[in-house]
């Protein structure tokens, strides 16, 4: 027994991790005595806890584990790549034949020019760093002032100090000194557009909101617009049809780079390698990916960019000051290979282009049910949102934790989804069997049934 496992035991797992440990993107007051769950191992769909129970992963870890838990496949070339070369700086001229190959794979799959890459930690330091090295652009490109970014309500595009605050304004109320260049656009959420506009016209009203923020920036201060294809964490926002090149169009006639931070819509989660092009239709100028791209095995992230901006980028005279530690980390690059040959050998987006529509069409009459407003998504990326008034669409109170509650019925019925607020959103292997996605919805319709019922109990509705 290590060390460790020693420590471990002589408490239980879940006061250890009470008195040390740091939950992200939680409550740490309800955290100080909440149960824990503790997830013990991992095989194909599914996870398993301490105490013997077993989980249909509806959420993939977090949007991420996108081949499936617990492949050998996967251990085996962690492993070699270990005994290999564990770790060595890609700083200056060093190299390794991971971080080589797989720079070649992730361009030889990307739309356009985008032919280089710069590897990273995860999706906020791809996201963080993109922003960066489009400030280096600018300034080499002789136009300084191009600083201001544009991006949207609802997005998420991380948890450093700057990618937050290129999230929606809700993750950074405690701390904005980048709001000065950072400009918030309306999430395009057709759930919620204005009463009465046809999806044509709403695209008209956001593609002005975007050129009249331009404008009113004056474009010669605005360096980019960022956007998710379909926003996630926002509550899988899929826009109108023709928005993003709609958007695109305008980024090219103002001169702004357009970045599509596709960490959760790559890797197959909507049918292709990149949703891009093959989904939307666009050939963005930056593509920030991570997760799918270890399917969460190991973290990684990259950024992979324009030859027009590299060309720049690496003109004589300048120094690129960005980068980790980490960067093209050998076992994560070797982790991503043969993720990425799993992906191709299973011929998992055409999977996903097969049976992703039947998981749309399960979900779908979920919403006649009481509590729900929407169900949205595309193919492996599906949400539902709950309203205390389904004419009107209004939300209920943040303390009802309607996410949460449903969230539990889930749970005990074996299912584990992702709760945000008033969402329970969906975004499994991409390995799950049509008799996994009857199971997904049955509980899901079950769970919102007694989640109604608890409410009436509680005098809430
Ligand atoms: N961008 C998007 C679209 C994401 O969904 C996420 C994570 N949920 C991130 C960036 C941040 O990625 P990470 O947590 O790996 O830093």
């Amino acid at each position: 027994m290590s060390l460790a496992e020693r420590e471990i035991n002589q408490r239980s797992v879940e006061e250890t991790d009470r008195r040390h440990n740091i939950h992200p993107f939680t409550d740490l007051a309800v955290m100080e005595t909440a149960e824990r769950t503790v997830i013990e191992s991992a095989k194909g769909n599914y996870v398993y806890s301490d105490d013997g129970r077993k989980f249909l992963d509806g959420l993939g870890g977090m949007w991420c584990v996108n081949i499936g838990h617990g492949r050998d496949e996967m251990a085996d070339a962690i492993a070699e790549q270990i005994r290999r070369l564990d770790y060595y700086s890609p700083f200056d001229d060093l190299t390794s034949a991971p971080m080589a190959a797989l720079a070649e794979a992730l361009t030889a799959r990307a739309p356009g020019s985008l032919n280089r890459v710069l590897f990273t930690t995860g999706g906020s330091t791809a996201a963080d760093s993109a922003i960066r090295l489009i400030h280096h652009y600018f300034i080499r490109l002789g136009e300084p002032a191009r600083q201001h970014i544009i991006t949207r309500d609802k997005a998420y595009h991380g948890s450093t100090y700057l990618t937050a605050s290129l999230s929606d304004r809700g993750y950074s109320t405690d701390w904005r000194p980048e709001s000065g260049f950072i400009h918030h656009l309306s999430a395009p959420s057709l759930y919620r557009r204005p009463a009465g506009t046809t999806e044509a016209e709403f695209t008209d009203i956001l593609a002005a909101e975007f050129e009249a923020k331009i404008l009113e920036l004056g474009p010669e201060n605005v360096a980019c617009f960022i956007a998710e294809p379909i926003q996630g964490s926002g509550g899988v926002i899929v826009p109108p049809a023709n928005y993003h090149p709609r958007m695109l169009e305008i980024c090219r006639k103002y001169g702004l780079l357009y970045v599509a931070d596709e960490v959760v819509t790559a890797f197959g989660r909507l049918g292709h390698f990149f949703a891009s092009e093959d989904y939307f239709g666009i050939v963005p100028d930056i593509i920030t990916c991570a997760k799918g791209l270890t399917s969460g095995y190991i973290p990684a992230g990259a950024v992979i960019m324009s030859d027009e901006i590299y060309e720049v980028l690496s003109r004589p005279g300048a120094y690129f000051n960005t980068g980790f530690t980490y960067t093209g980390h050998a076992v994560a690059c070797a982790a991503a290979l043969k993720n990425i040959e799993i992906i191709e050998r299973e011929r998992i987006c055409e999977r996903v282009q097969e049976i992703g529509p039947y998981f749309e069409e399960r979900l779908a009459p979920l919403s006649e049910l009481p509590l729900v407003g929407d169900v949205r998504g595309r193919l492996f990326m599906m949400c539902i949102e709950y309203v205390a008034d389904k004419e009107r669409k209004e939300l209920f109170a943040d303390e009802v934790r309607i996410g949460k509650r449903i969230w539990r019925h889930c749970q005990k019925r074996g299912l584990l989804v992702r709760p945000l607020a008033h969402l329970n959103v969906l975004s499994p292997p991409l390995t799950l069997e049509r008799g996994e996605i009857d199971f997904i919805a049955d509980v899901l319709h079950d769970a919102i049934l007694d989640t109604a019922d608890e409410l009436t109990r509680d005098g809430i509705k």
